[in-house]
């Protein structure tokens, strides 16, 4: 194992080649069993019959707790209505899963060419950005800071929608090759740090030179 730091914070000294070492994981590295095999392409398939009708079940069995849900919530005799547990919203990383999805198929092929890549800051809550950015400014002061890190307000990390990906060769390997999978390398500073190529986009939007433009 290398000793790996949070990259996030500013380095110690101003060096002009990037910190060789990555931060540590916010959550266990998002390689899961099924990142080591790619995704495979679903063909189009027409749903059998017998689909059809499972899913016409499913439909009716949440239209049906909804309404159970919605009768409670208008002080009915209903159950109590439950919120449903986040984990059926977001991945259990708190990263977006179209993402998360991205980032485990860059996972897979890099693996298959003998290349470790993996997640080394994912989501972060704002209590931890706000950690972040008060430890920065302490350090280094403004706008230096500034340059690192975003408030939680405006941070992509606590949107779920960034990654800081590790270890060196790693993050060297994709940025060769994001925009295949579907990621961006946001700021010039943060080669490590990658973002969705947006909707609709083909290429990679210029990156910013670091974070203040954001402040
Ligand atoms: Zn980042």
């Amino acid at each position: 194992m290398t000793t790996t730091r949070r990259q996030d914070r500013l380095p110690s000294t101003r060096v002009s080649t990037p910190p060789p070492a990555v931060p540590p994981p916010r959550f266990p590295p998002v390689v899961p069993p099924a990142a080591a095999t790619p995704p495979a392409p679903v063909p189009p398939a027409r749903p059998s019959r017998g689909a059809v009708v499972v899913r016409v079940l499913v439909v009716l069995l949440v239209l049906g707790a909804a309404a159970t849900g919605l009768i409670a919530a208008l002080g009915g005799p209903g159950a109590p209505a439950r919120d449903l547990p986040a984990a059926a919203q977001v991945a259990p990383t708190g990263m977006d899963p179209e993402l998360e999805r991205r980032v485990a198929a860059a996972t897979a092929a890099a693996a298959a060419e003998g290349v470790e890549l993996s997640v080394t800051s994912g989501w972060r809550s704002a209590e931890e950005q706000q950690r972040l950015v008060d430890e920065a400014v302490e350090r280094h002061g403004v706008p230096e800071a500034y340059r690192w890190v975003l408030p939680p307000g405006d941070s992509a990390h606590v949107q779920g929608l960034a990654v800081d990906l590790g270890p060196l060769e790693g993050w060297l390997w994709l940025g060769e090759r994001a925009e295949a999978f579907g990621l961006c390398r946001t700021y010039v500073n943060e080669p490590w740090h990658f973002e969705p190529l947006p909707d609709g986009a083909t290429t990679c939007p210029a990156p910013h030179p670091d974070a203040s433009w954001a402040w």
